[in-house]
């Protein structure tokens, strides 16, 4: 078995589509980035990376490469699980937290584990989504950003 961690954190802009594990959010802000700016897959990103010692994300996408400019989370998600397959691992378990004042994200919550369940080839019960706010406090609690944590367990494949 193998665990990895992951965190990240996007600023919340006018003129954006919010993005969160693949799911559109209804809410007039989206999270500004190279790409689409999924704070949560990008955490997860990490996280499965980090469980392979394979360094992180901003090295295998670079922000300084065009070809990234734009691109939905979920293909880079797609690409990081096909090297996780590759490398002779599944996905035991999945565990998050998002950090949003707002929008509220409880409505979203089983949309959210379904569309990381598809990419991670897992089933929804092995995914778990928390949200939480931060009760008003820093940037997050004033609606500037949203953030999230994840950690993850990998398990060697046939054992
Ligand atoms: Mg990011």
């Amino acid at each position: 078995m193998k665990v990895g961690m992951g965190f990240d954190i996007h600023k919340l802009v006018k003129g954006r589509r919010f993005i969160l594990g693949g799911v559109p959010i209804q809410y007039p802000k989206g999270l500004l980035g190279h790409s689409d700016g999924d704070a949560l897959i990008h955490a997860l990103i990490d996280a499965l990376l980090g469980a392979l010692g394979m360094a992180d994300i901003g090295e295998l996408f670079p922000d300084s490469d065009g070809r990234f400019r734009g691109i939905s989370s979920v293909v880079m998600l797609r690409q990081v699980m096909k090297e996780i397959s590759r490398k002779g691992y599944r996905v035991q378990n999945v565990d998050t937290v998002i950090f949003a004042e707002a929008p509220k994200l409880g409505p979203y919550r089983q949309t959210i584990q379904k569309s990381l369940a598809r990419v991670l080839h897992s089933r929804t019960s092995q995914i778990n989504i928390k949200a939480k706010t931060m009760e008003g406090m820093g940037p997050i609690g004033q609606k500037k950003a949203v953030g999230a944590y994840c950690v993850l367990l990998l398990k060697r494949r046939g054992k």
